[in-house]
């Protein structure tokens, strides 16, 4: 028999936990989560490696120390989770040269730093969205690695980010052991039953391990089929899976979903960011002031560049990271760890010298092959993307979308998932309200 209920939410990630919150809230306890992984969290997860917590996800909470707070520092704060200060500007001073293996001058980094930021600005006001090529490009190693560092991560410097005009330009990387998931749980507690003792979440209407393959919708209510068999009815869904999810059709539609829907999900970049966390029997890097990032200048762009030590977030836990993007990210979810293991090594040591020592360990996230992500988080296109994101978020009959992805001034963040949330429930809240009111003024025709 159908499990009956007022909503359904599928996923539960911080988009579709803080949905749910927002509808108990307001007196919509009847719903049922389905979320398809065997925990809550989505793309915030933690896991022990070489010692501590590191963070596979989203690790930093980003825009903070401006006019206005950051909903999710303030959660942050509420749980007292512990954070360290990021300073990644001064990245750009610690560009190792693939040949020598010496830090280049300060002074031709900056100078390769302004020429960059000059040409996408140029770019950006020409509504040019042409790849750079081998005429007009960056060509060397250092500016190679500067292209990188500034298009797959700094972007801030060419176009104003709402990120950091809104909340701040400040930065803090998530230390705690209890992991950036601890305000999930934090926040499932006030509307969620939760066990005594480990701060589980015990509750029925949250069920885990339920795949959503099946989603048929009609003016009457929605009906939803899990891998295992199962079915759910409701009055309404709000669908919190990532665009790489509905790309991937893992979840069919019936009826199909709207022209002008389909169109708008296939039209969303999605990057694929990973980071790699390698464990040393020592530190061999310098720990000093401002050098907790630096970049590796190689021929190949994206070729290892970005690098992080964890000693100011865990002293003593010898471990670094490197992030890798989009198609670097899928060449190495592809090969072994063992290989990928191998390639990092030779770019520390065309950096370090051969005398450093071998990796005891290596962790390498897969969020392009997890069918339960499909990449890390959406991209949209700087300029012009309104209706994109509209289209994206807009419901279709009683099916409502929430997601990083749609939102429009913090896609991609942990606090653009938590305000969609937010958005979202209200968006059906006073749908549901409506619906009500139109059904008791018609009633003596229903
Ligand atoms: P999700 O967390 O993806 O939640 C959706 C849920 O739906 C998931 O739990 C998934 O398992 C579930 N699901 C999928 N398909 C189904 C199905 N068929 N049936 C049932 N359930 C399903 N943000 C920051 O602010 N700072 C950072 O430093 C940062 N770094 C990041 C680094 C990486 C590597 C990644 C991957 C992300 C990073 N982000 C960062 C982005 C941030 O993690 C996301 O924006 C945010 O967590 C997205 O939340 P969400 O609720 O929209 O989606």
């Amino acid at each position: 028999n159908p499990t009956r209920c007022s909503v359904i939410i599928i996923g539960a990630g911080i988009s579709g936990i803080t949905a749910a919150k927002v509808l108990a809230e307001n007196g919509v306890e009847d719903v049922v989560i389905l979320e398809a992984a065997d925990r809550i969290g989505g793309r915030i997860r933690k896991e022990e490696f070489g010692g501590v917590t590191v963070e596979l996800g989203a690790g930093w909470i980003a825009g903070v120390g401006g006019e206005q707070s950051n909903p999710v520092w303030e959660l942050a704060r509420q749980s007292n989770l512990r954070t360290c200060f990021s300073d990644y500007s001064n990245a750009r001073y610690n560009i190792y040269d693939q040949n020598s293996g010496k830090i280049f001058p300060s002074r031709v980094a900056a100078e390769s730093y302004k020429k960059a930021v000059a040409s996408a600005i140029q770019k950006l006001q020409n509504h040019d969205d042409s790849p750079l090529d081998e005429t007009n490009g960056p060509k060397t190693p250092i500016e190679l690695a500067i292209d990188f560092i500034l298009h797959d991560f700094e972007m801030a410097e060419v176009e104003p980010i709402s990120t950091y005009v809104d909340f701040g330009e400040r930065e803090y990387l998530v230390a705690d052991e209890r992991g950036y998931e601890y305000l999930l749980y934090k926040m499932g507690e006030s509307f969620l039953f939760t066990s005594d003792t480990e701060g589980k979440i015990l509750d029925s209407r949250l069920k885990l391990n339920k795949v959503v393959r099946e989603l048929q919708h009609s003016r009457n209510g929605v009906s939803v089929k899990t891998e295992d068999g199962c079915v759910y009815e409701a009055n309404y869904v709000i669908l919190s899976v990532s665009i790489g999810v509905l790309q991937s059709h893992l979840i069919s539609f019936s009826p199909p979903l709207p022209r002008w829907k389909t169109e708008a999900i296939s039209n969303c970049d999605i990057m694929v960011y990973t980071k790699v966390f390698l464990k040393f029997p020592y530190k061999f890097w310098p720990c000093g002031p401002e050098k907790e990032f630096f970049i590796y200048a190689h021929h190949r762009r994206g070729y290892y560049t970005f690098w992080q030590h964890m000693e100011n977030a865990y002293p003593g836990s010898n471990i670094l990271v490197v992030t890798l993007t989009n198609g670097e990210s899928k060449r190495i979810e592809a090969q072994s760890d063992e290989e990928t293991m191998k390639e990092a090594m030779e770019v520390l040591r065309s950096m370090f010298g051969c005398h450093i020592p071998n990796a005891m360990d290596i962790l390498v996230p897969r969020w392009w092959n997890n069918r339960f992500q499909r990449g890390s988080y959406s991209n949209y296109p700087i300029c012009d993307n309104h209706q994109l994101i509209d289209d994206i978020k807009a419901p279709v009959g009683r099916v409502f979308f929430t997601g990083e992805h749609t939102s429009e001034k913090f896609n991609g963040y942990v606090h653009g998932g938590y305000l969609s949330g937010i958005d979202t429930a209200k968006a059906l809240l006073e749908e549901i309200i409506k619906e009500k009111e139109w059904k008791s003024e018609n009633q003596s025709f229903l």
